[in-house]
């Protein structure tokens, strides 16, 4: 049976804009997914780490509804205002830059919503550029703008700097930080990448075995710096929870 998600928010007196229990997916004979329990507050920042193939990108798609043979003992809820960003931007390449983040929307301050969406991401003056005239970066500048223009009460993003050059990266992180603060919506982003989710989130979860292994709350004040001792403590604690073997690591550090 598929879990009924159309519409339902989380009970409004719990503060909660994801309440996830008991989600399962199964393929075929392989269950990816085994009764995970998620919440998520409203406004809060949470990165989902776990090996490939762990099933990050099935509970993400199970959030944005994009499943729609999933099932749940218990209850899943997410707020309708919800945008999904991926690793490649998705823009269709028929349509113009400003088109592509107003795609949907209605109203007569559609055009200037996505206008000002542009400019927050750093790309005034290119509304009529094609999305093949843009960089892979500005590509997901837009993506993000597309998403933001909706204000969404929950923003899901699976891996979506994976694509991307390092220094390109550290941007969009700060970028990233900027939106979300100006904007607060709830955010569960998907990534591979430890060091990304500690100078993100407010929360850093490991996905392993279909259920969430870990759950560190992380308090350090921002920007978050690699070399303080608490984002090192973190770091060691999210590598051995994904079966990185850190003393080998730090030795081949030192070793370089
Ligand atoms: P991750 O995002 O953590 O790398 P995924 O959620 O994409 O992992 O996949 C988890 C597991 O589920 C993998 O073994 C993958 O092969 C399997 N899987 C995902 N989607 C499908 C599908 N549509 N059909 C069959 N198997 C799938
Ligand atoms: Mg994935």
């Amino acid at each position: 049976m598929a879990a009924d998600t159309r519409g339902l928010t989380a009970p409004a007196d719990t503060g909660l804009t994801v309440r996830v229990r008991d989600l399962t997916r199964s393929f075929g004979e392989r269950t990816v997914l085994d009764g995970v329990d998620l919440d998520i507050a409203r406004g809060e920042f949470v990165a989902l780490l776990g090996r490939s193939g762990s099933g990050k990108s099935t509970l993400l798609r199970a959030l944005g509804e994009l499943d729609p043979d999933v099932t749940g003992g218990g209850e899943i809820h997410v707020p309708r205002e919800r945008a999904v960003v991926f690793q490649d931007s998705r823009l269709l390449p028929w349509t113009k830059v400003l088109d592509n983040v107003t795609l949907g929307l209605t109203g007569p301050g559609a055009a200037r919503r996505g206008r000002e969406a542009l400019d927050e991401v750093g790309l005034a003056g290119r509304e009529k550029a094609w999305p093949r005239e843009l960089s892979g970066g500005e590509q997901q500048r837009v993506a993000l703008a597309r998403s933001l223009v909706r204000e969404p009460a929950l923003l899901l993003a699976d891996e979506p700097f994976g694509a991307l050059d390092a220094l390109t990266r550290l941007r969009m992180h700060r970028l990233l930080q900027d939106l979300c603060a100006r904007h607060r919506p709830a955010v569960l982003l998907v990534t591979h990448d430890v060091d990304e989710a500690i100078l993100l989130a407010d929360r850093v979860l490991v996905l392993d075995e279909g259920r969430i292994a870990v759950d560190i709350p992380i308090e350090q004040t921002r920007p978050r710096r690699h070399g303080d001792p608490a984002f090192l403590h973190h770091r060691e604690r999210l590598l051995t929870a994904l079966g990185v073997d850190t003393d080998r690591n730090q030795q081949e550090d030192t070793n370089r």
